[in-house]
């Protein structure tokens, strides 16, 4: 059925980079096999899903948006997708996200932009906006992405459904294309918080091919799901994230949840978190200077494009050549700011000074999670926009993650679930808890997605 669905739809919407209807149905019997053999498969056996095209599958193309990586195939599976494939889950597919997960809109794919099931003529969010359109056209039930300054709660937020960032190091990063190593996050995408967290739970977990992979159970998320309540919950509203600069309706919706919450007896205080405001710029120091690094392995040498190597040219111009083609504009630009941040004599004012950023944002957390149980923001500033409006205006891309960011340079569980419409476009509820409690999030979500 969903297979169906994508051959209807997704010529509109272009959430999927691949789709092998052969692979995917040959992937469904070995589960039905399985099960007659009397394997003991968990709850998702046999729910199809889709992965973002930045998780490496051993049996499909692995693209991360790029045309560096155009026909790779890589030799392993990420621990996300081996994991589910033993849970049982079926790969419908690849889905689209800007390149090497850099953008909020989807827009800086090399393969084209994916559009918002909810209004063609916007975009699904990023940097996994193919992911988050799947789910909401009923592509697929389920779905992949990965969250290093919001590319799952943004996406998610802006397609109406329920995306979720765990506690870093709780989901693992092995053959997970790197962005921001010390940022990057994989996560659930669902239409509900209570399958997000059987997602969530069914691939989560400590990972030794993981350096930075906590050695931690995984919090009881869906037994918070399934709970439900909020009943004595102390609930903070990050002052500093309201007010000026958010669509009316947006915050019209956010204040909305939070009289939900009072109604269902949780305690609402505001708290303020005054260096939240500079994780943003702290963010767009430190990402692009790992990006930086992590980048160089796409050398023309050892994956995907190779160009202008005719036996004439030496190794350096062919490398200079394939980057120069094979990487977008987004991707340069990034590239560029990093080397520049971490070069010798700027390095402790920008990328020292950045790190040092992260630290006072992490206090500002301590100190809220002293007062209240769970923070509240709205997830971004405005419901999706139009495609093309953004592209030419990197800040104002960048400005959809506000919100988002700081659970990042801090490694904070947060979700973004539904609550409700502005001017028929959906608008997301940000809830960020502290590091390893996952199972706050998905207890608060589930209690006021709508
Ligand atoms: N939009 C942010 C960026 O472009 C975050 C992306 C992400 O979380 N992968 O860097």
């Amino acid at each position: 059925a969903h297979l169906d669905r994508i051959a209807a739809v997704d010529d509109r919407v272009n959430a999927f980079l691949h789709v092998d209807a052969e692979t995917t149905l040959a992937q469904a019997r070995r589960v039905d096999e399985r099960r007659a053999a009397g394997e003991d498969l968990g709850p998702l056996a046999g729910v199809p899903i889709a992965h973002k095209d930045v998780f490496t599958t051993h049996d499909m193309p692995t693209t991360a948006g790029s045309k560096i990586l155009e026909g790779w195939r890589p030799p392993y599976d990420a621990t996300v997708t081996a994991r589910l494939r033993e849970a049982g889950l079926v790969i419908l597919g690849k889905t689209n996200m800007d390149e090497f997960a850099m953008g909020s809109s989807t827009e800086n794919s090399a393969y084209g932009v994916t559009r918002n099931p909810w209004d063609l003529d916007r975009v699904p969010g990023g940097s996994s906006g193919g992911s988050s359109a799947a789910v909401a056209a009923y592509e697929a039930p389920l779905s992949t992405g990965t969250d290093t300054g919001g590319s799952i709660r943004q996406p998610a937020s802006v397609t109406g459904i329920v995306g979720m960032k765990p506690t870093y190091g709780g989901s693992s990063r092995y053959g997970v294309i790197a962005f921001a190593s010390s940022l990057d996050t994989p996560g659930p995408f669902a239409r509900t918080v209570l399958d997000a967290a059987l997602l969530h739970e069914a691939f989560s977990g400590h990972d030794p091919m993981d350096s930075t992979s906590i050695g931690e159970p995984v919090p009881p998320v869906v037994d918070a799901a399934r709970r439900a309540d909020v009943n004595g919950l102390r609930v903070g509203v990050v002052k500093e994230f309201a007010g000026e600069g958010y669509q009316p309706g947006v915050s019209a919706r956010f204040n909305e949840a939070v009289e939900l919450l009072e109604s269902l007896g949780a305690k609402v205080v505001e708290v303020s978190c005054p260096h939240f405001t500079y994780a943003l710029p702290a963010y767009y120091l430190v990402a692009p200077s790992e990006c930086s690094s992590n980048l160089a392995r796409f050398d023309a040498m050892r994956y995907g494009l190779r160009v202008g190597d005719d036996g004439t040219r030496s190794a350096e111009e062919v490398m200079a050549l394939t980057r120069a083609e094979g990487f977008g504009p987004e991707v340069k630009r990034r590239i560029m700011l990093g080397t520049y941040a971490l070069s010798s004599g700027y390095y402790d004012a920008y990328y020292g000074k950045a790190q040092q950023v992260r630290t006072l944002i992490r206090r500002d957390f301590e100190s809220a999670f002293e007062q209240v149980d769970v923070l509240v923001s709205p997830t971004t500033p405005t419901t999706a926009f139009p495609i093309g409006e953004r592209a030419d205006d990197p800040i104002a891309m960048y400005l959809a993650d506000l919100c988002t960011i700081p659970a990042n340079m801090t490694g904070n569980a947060a979700i973004s679930v539904p609550c409700g419409l502005s001017d028929g476009l959906p608008v997301g509820l940000q809830i960020m808890a502290p590091v390893l409690g996952d199972d706050r999030v998905y207890r608060v979500g589930a209690a006021v997605e709508r």
